[in-house]
Order: C-alpha cells, then structure tokens, then sequence
C-alpha cells in the first residue's frame, strides 16, 4: 500500500485497540488515544525505510537518506544469510527484514526503553519522529507541497505541546503500566502496532510480506503471506483508493467512539 492508506489503517488500528482497552477495564485518557493514533499513524510507515524511494526515506533530508542505506543493506545481508533453498535470490533488502514481526517487536520494545530511561527529551524525540511521519502519512500531498522545514517546525510544535499535555496528572503518561517509574512505556505499543499493521497491508498486495520470519514455512524462510492471488492488488489502485481507506476511516471512527465509551 502507499503512505496514507498505511498511515490511516495504523490510526483505526490504535483507535481499535483504544475500543478494546476500553472493554478490557483499562480507558486510555484521551490524550492516550490521540497521541497514540498519531505515533501508529507514523509508525505504518517506519517500515520502508529500507526503500529509498519511500515517504520515511525521504522525511528527515539526509539524515533518513544514510539510514535508509543502512537499512537497506543490513536486510540485505541479513536476507542472504538466513536464506533456505525455497527463497529466492534478489538484489535488495526491500521488503525483508524491516517487514518482519521481529522488527515490529524490537523497535517498540527500543522505544519504550528509551522512553522510560532517556525522561522527557527522549518522549520528546520519540513523538516528534512520529509526528512527522503522521503529517506525511495522513496529509501525503498537502505535506509534500509544502517545505520539510514546514513539515518538521509542525512536528516539533506538536510533539512538544501534546508531551506537555501528557503530562499533565490524570492524562495518561502512566496508561496501561502504572508502577512508578514506568511512565510512557506504552509508546512502543501503537509502534509495535504500526508496523505490524504496515505488514499485514503489504501483504493484501502483490508481492506478499514475509511478516513470520524467522519461523520457516516449507522450504522458505522469507515466506511471502499473503491472501490468495485472486484478492491481492496493486500497491495504489482503486481497491486501496476507494474500497479500503473510506473503510479505514470508517473503523477508525468506530473504534474512537467505542475507546471514549460514546458507544
Ligand atoms: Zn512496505
């Protein structure tokens, strides 16, 4: 899929779990819910990192551009030597490791880490991160219009003012995990989300996603899942256009009346 319909499926996904949270007993304070559809939205697009040509790869001038190398041939490398005879050889890392639940877990688990133990300036990182991605994601060609000064003075200014509302006693810094000292380790979970929701989107396309690496399926390890041929489609086309994204919207707005007990 292309950036919006990632970002906005990782938005309905949060407000889905906000839903079920709510059903579960554990309310996330609105903000938790705000903040975290964002962080999700933004987090969908972390994994293509590993394509140069992608939103992420383009977002944070050079800085994403080497990263985006990085990554590239650390999948690569890692592709290759984890291969089974089934798997395809190929020339790139697109697609493989950063499309993995292993990642999903390990780039969550490193920003709530650095959530808890890096205080304010690293909650601060964390959200102006994502909150950029979120303004590409969700508003794709009104951002793209518009400088990457622009796009990252809004990401600053609301990272900063939606941490100070966090904050605030009551508003949810301390959701979900409320033993002292264990402020904002839920960060990582709409990023966990994101990116698995990123997976499981690219796996509706063509191409697959081998989202269960390591686990080997038959004589692969990099197993594209996927639905059966005949439901995949085009990364961009009118499915994802028209079908899926109004659907997204829909969920999402389900699923935030439902997390703020309004149905
Ligand atoms: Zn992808």
């Amino acid at each position: 899929m292309m950036g919006p319909a990632h970002s906005l499926s990782g938005a309905a996904a949060w407000l889905g779990v906000g839903a079920a949270a709510a059903a579960a007993g554990h309310e996330m304070p609105w903000p938790v819910l705000v903040v975290g559809a964002l962080i999700c939205a933004g987090a969908a697009l972390a994994p293509d990192l590993d394509h140069k040509a992608a939103t992420i790869s383009r977002a944070f001038g050079p800085v994403s551009r080497v990263l985006c190398e990085v990554i590239d041939k650390l999948s690569y490398a890692v592709y290759k030597s984890t291969r089974k005879p089934g798997d395809p050889r190929r020339s790139g890392g697109h697609r493989t490791l950063t499309h993995t639940w292993v990642w999903a877990v390990l780039i969550g688990a490193g920003a709530s880490v650095l959530a808890v133990a890096g205080g304010r300036w690293a909650v601060l990182g964390i959200l102006f991160v994502h909150m950029v991605l979120a303004v590409e994601g969700l508003l794709w060609r009104a951002a793209r219009v518009s400088s990457d000064i622009l796009v990252w003075l809004l990401g600053a200014t609301s990272a900063w003012i939606l941490a100070e509302i966090l904050n605030k006693p009551g508003n949810g810094a301390d959701w979900l995990f409320t033993a002292p000292g264990q402020e904002y380790l839920w960060l990582g979970l709409p990023i966990v989300l994101g990116a698995l929701v990123h997976d499981i989107g690219d796996a509706l396309t063509v191409s697959g996603c081998p989202i269960l690496w390591p686990i080997p399926i038959g004589r692969k390890r990099w197993y594209p899942i996927g639905p059966p041929e005949a439901m995949r489609f085009r990364a961009g086309s009118w499915v994802e256009l028209k079908v899926l994204m109004p659907v997204f919207m829909m969920l999402g707005g389900l699923g935030g009346l439902g997390a703020l007990g309004i149905i």
